[in-house]
Formats: structure tokens, sequence, C-alpha cells
């Protein structure tokens, strides 16, 4: 059998989706149903999915829940959230719920800068070659700026120009960045082909050979930022603030903690980079490569106390989010996530979801201070465990009910209880 199962399957991009499918199908031995589940794309119709990527048979769908409670500079805003995981929507609602009378979040936005990469090697004298580059500024903006009118004409276009010699395992290399205002893009392929424009002529003006031309994740000049105010009142008094406080300590201090702290905040930014259509690993790159700016991993939030004795929470992180290029414009889902949030700039956008990273993070932190994180995960999880028992119907939220009551949120339980159920 295993000599027919070939994955060299000539041709494979050029057939149509339904073909390519069933392909697969023949070849993975899937049933009839699994097939016609994978080709229901659901909001996103198979020929717009077929566009997006590359040999598509199917899509993923994800659920999309909305956060209630946030508001962000005085507005009140209804968030989209793309995710698989239980507890995440719950999350941002109870922390925008216990902050919003106090003002919610207020938030603002470094600029909308992105950073393209010119790679320079082989360079005799690469600190002189550094001059060389900076002297041409202005050839350098009118040959990026030549790029893209489109951009221009909405605001953007080229800013800035940097230039560094690295010191690498290879060598010296110049290093040059162009800083690009790519306004309401998440600009990666409009400064990309800036990159790959100029670099004939950066290879000229240092005598060395380009190499690698690309934007940086590390979008350090598009920092959103947001901070809130939880009165004691609200979360349950001192101690709960003394435990957010001591829990944001140790992931300041401990990669080992860190990276689960900005694991949580990236649950909340994620959900909402994706339900916009936007390019949620970009986001997590950008965020643990600046979380880690120091020289050591820590963390993306901050926890304080005011003056007056109530918790502070605060977040800066790069967020290069658009709302034109890539799936954002195109995909259907993402086009209504942007209409339920109501944002008409990527500004916005960008700092909407910095305050919902910190939503997210207060709630975690909260939890793990005071009840522990299971408590109220489980009572989600228990319902994914009824599912997987076969729950059906209203057996899902009775045997949920009984697996929390219990305290043993556990498969084998699961069947047991529903057995239990069926028989009446
Ligand atoms: P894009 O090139 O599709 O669209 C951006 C263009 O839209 C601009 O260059 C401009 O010409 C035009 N435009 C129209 N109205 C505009 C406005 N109001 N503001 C700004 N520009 C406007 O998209 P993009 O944002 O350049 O690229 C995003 C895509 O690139 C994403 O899908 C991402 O996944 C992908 N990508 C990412 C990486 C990375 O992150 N490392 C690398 C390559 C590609």
């Amino acid at each position: 059998m295993s000599h027919s199962r070939s994955s060299r399957i000539p041709g494979f991009h050029r057939k149509p989706p339904r073909e390519r499918l069933q392909i697969v199908a023949d070849f993975a031995g899937l049933d009839a149903a699994a097939a016609a589940r994978l080709a229901d794309t659901g909001g996103l119709g198979l020929d717009l999915a077929d566009h997006l990527i590359e040999n598509v048979v199917g899509s993923m769908n994800v659920p999309l829940g909305i956060a209630t409670n946030m508001k962000v500079d005085g507005e009140d805003v209804l968030i989209p959230m793309a995710t698989e995981e239980s507890s995440v929507v719950a999350a941002v609602c109870n922390a925008a719920r216990q902050c919003y009378e106090a003002g919610g979040f207020t938030t603002s936005l470094s600029g909308t800068l992105m950073i393209a990469q010119i790679q320079t090697v082989g360079v005799a004298d690469p600190h002189a070659a550094r001059l060389r580059i900076l002297e041409r500024v202005h050839d350098v903006k009118a040959v990026c700026d030549g790029c893209d009118p489109v951009l221009l004409k909405f605001g953007g276009g080229f800013r800035d120009l940097e230039v560094r010699v690295l010191d690498t395992l290879s060598g010296p290399m110049v290093v040059t960045h162009l800083i690009v205002d790519t306004r309401d893009a998440m600009g990666a392929n409009a400064v990309n082909t800036m990159a790959e424009t100029l670099a004939p002529h950066v290879a000229q003006w240092t005598g060395g050979r380009v190499y690698l031309r690309i934007l940086s994740n590390l979008a350090d000049r598009r920092l959103a930022r947001a901070r809130a105010v939880w009165p004691l009142e609200e979360i349950g008094g001192d101690e709960v603030r003394d435990g957010i406080i001591g829990a944001y300590h140790f992931a300041a201090a401990d990669p080992y903690r860190a990276a689960t702290h900005n694991k949580g905040i990236m649950n909340g930014i994620s959900a909402v980079v994706l339900a916009t259509g936007n390019d949620t690993r970009a986001v997590e790159a950008g965020a643990h490569a600046y979380a880690a700016r120091n020289g050591h991993y820590g963390s993306l939030t901050r926890f304080e106390r005011t003056a007056d004795g109530q918790l502070s929470g605060s977040i800066e992180i790069p967020m290069a989010v658009g709302l034109i290029g890539g799936a954002t414009k195109l995909h259907p889902t993402a086009q209504a996530s942007l209409k339920i949030l109501g944002v008409t700039s990527a500004e916005r956008l960008a700092r909407i979801i910095a305050a919902v990273g910190l939503a997210q993070n207060f709630s975690a932190l909260k939890a793990l201070a005071t009840t522990g994180i299971q408590k109220g995960h489980m009572a989600l999880h228990a319902q994914n465990i009824a599912l997987m028992a076969g729950a059906v119907g209203d057996e899902v939220d009775r045997v949920a009910r009984t697996l929390v009551e219990r305290g043993t949120v556990r498969q084998d339980v699961a069947q047991a209880v529903l057995e239990e159920l069926r028989r009446g």
C-alpha cells in the first residue's frame, strides 16, 4: 500500500482546490464526511482562500468571540477575538469590567514607522562606507518614495536613514535601515520593495555585496502603549494588588516565568490580530524580540501601586498591524471584525490591541495570584473534555458541570459521568 502513497504530486499547485482535496483524501484515506468538512470554508469562499495561499484544499475554522466591557480612550468598543483557547475572551471581559468605572484604558502609539534592512558584506572600509550611505540620504529618500506613490498619497513614505556597522562571525557587515511611515498598511511589502530597489545603489556606494533586503519585525518605531488603573475595591483588596505586582516582579526577573507571562498577553493580542486578518507571526516576533531588548528576556507589561494605593498596569509593545494589504482587506470576517471594532486607522487598531494585551495579562495574573488559573479555566475546559467524551446537546453542559463539581476534569471521568447520565 505504501508504494502508491507518494508526496511527489506534479502539478498539484495548478489543480483546482476540489481536485487537490480528492488527491489528499485518497492519500490519507479521508472519508467523504471529513473531506466535506475541509471543503466547507465558511465565510471565506474557497476561491478566495485559493488566492490567499498556495495548494489550498479547505480552511481551518477558529471560533470568533466578542470581548465586552472595553473602554479605550473614553470610547466603548467591542473586541472580536479569534482563538481556539478557552478563557481568553472571558479574561478580557473580566479585566475590562474591573477598570471600566475608573476610566478604562488610555493608549498611545509612537508612530507607524517600519524598518527595512539591507545587509552589505565584503566592504573594505565599513565605517567610511557607512558615512557614504548617510551622505546620500536625499537619493535614498527619492528612490524609496519613488517605489510607492500610493503610500505617499496617503501621507506615508521614507522618513529616516540609519546605518550600522555590525561585528559578525563572518566579519563586519554594513546594515542600512530604511525607516518608512507605512500609515494604514502593516507595510512589509511596501518596505521590502524599497529595500530591494535601493540595494544596487547601496552596493555601489559601499563597494560591497548586498544580500538580505527585508523588513525587521522588531518594529520598535511602532510601539503601542496602554495603561489602566484598577481600583482596590474592584479587584478585591490590597492583597490581590500586591499579588499581581509580585507576579510581574517574578516575570521581570525570570525568563522562564516571562515566557508564560508574555504568552498570556499574546493570547489576547494574537486573537485580535487574527480576527482582523493581520499577521500574527509578525506581531509575535516583534513582541518577543522587544521583550528581550535589554539583553535579557523580560515582561512586556508592568504593574505598580499608584500614589493612592490602586493597581496601575501598563504595556508597551511593537504593533505592526494594518487595515490595508494582506488578508485584512480580502477576508470577509476580517472586514466584519474591523467594522465591529469601528476602527478607521491602523493607529486606533494598534492601540486597542495593546489595551487587550494588558487586560488579558491583568486577568491571568489576578487568577494566578489568587485562586489559581485552573478554577476559571476548568469550567470552560470541562466543556471541551465533555465534548471529547462524546457528549452532545445539553449533555455537554451537564457533564461539564458535574466534572467541575467533582473537581476532576478528566476524560475518563467525563465518560463515566456521561454513561451515568444516559442510564438516567
Ligand atoms: P500590501 O503591500 O498588500 O499593501 C500596502 C500598500 O497599500 C502600500 O504600499 C500602499 O501602496 C497601499 N495603500 C493604500 N492605501 C493605503 C493607506 N491608507 N496607508 C498605507 N498604504 C496604503 O501590504 P503590506 O502592508 O505592505 O504587507 C503586509 C503583508 O506582508 C502581510 O500579509 C504580511 O503577512 C506580509 N509579509 C510579512 C513579512 C514579515 O512580517 N516578515 C514579510 C513579507 C510579507
